[in-house]
């Protein structure tokens, strides 16, 4: 599966997705288990697939200029796949957080956020999220962009996280959107 994971091929795969008729939760019947994720997230290419950065970064800084406006930024910052790290280098240059975790299990891309986070007190730890490697109540700021909606077990994640949290902590989750237009208009071939 790995060429078609990391979309290098014209034939690529997807996995479909319903929504439950009862009580509305939408989920794929079939997917990974969470070993072969690793495997799969770890020789990745970073996931800008050719995108000019300059356009990466702009909506990046969108993103961040919402987590700006209801976060305190003080206190420990965890981000969980920064990719190249565009998201992180927004929150690294307000220098108001005392502390960065990074979750990510793409090896490609680690001497890149490493140099992104020279000189600030920070682990960047080569794995999907464990919860475990963050101290209780040390999180002012959790951001996942397009992460939570991969996640095999988002309400555990969560539920785990929140002792993580200091009081008032700011949450920011970029999600797929399977109503979005773009969603419509691709149809099966939609990339959520
Ligand atoms: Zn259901």
């Amino acid at each position: 599966m790995k060429p078609h994971w990391n979309a290098v091929t014209r034939d690529r795969a997807y996995f479909s997705y319903h929504r439950c008729p009862v009580c509305g939760v939408l989920y794929c019947p079939e997917f990974f288990m969470e070993a072969e994720l690793t495997q799969f997230y770890a020789s990745m290419p970073d996931n800008t697939l050719g995108v000019a950065p300059d356009v990466l970064k702009k909506t990046q800084r969108g993103y961040f200029d919402v987590l700006k406006r209801f976060s305190s930024r003080r206190g420990g910052y965890l981000e969980v796949g920064p990719d190249l790290g565009f998201f992180t280098a927004y929150a690294v240059q307000e220098n108001t957080y005392n502390h960065f975790w990074l979750f990510e299990p793409k090896t490609e891309v680690q001497s890149a956020l490493k140099t992104i986070l020279a000189g600030r007190a920070f682990d960047i730890i080569p794995s999907m999220l464990a919860v475990d490697k963050i101290p209780p109540q040390t999180l002012s700021a959790v951001v996942m962009v397009h992460v939570l909606d991969h996640l095999l077990e988002p309400r555990k994640i969560l539920e785990q996280l929140k002792s993580r949290l200091l009081p008032g902590a700011t949450l920011l989750f970029v999600t797929h959107d399977e109503s979005s237009w773009l969603a419509r208009a691709m149809g099966r071939r939609w990339d959520g």
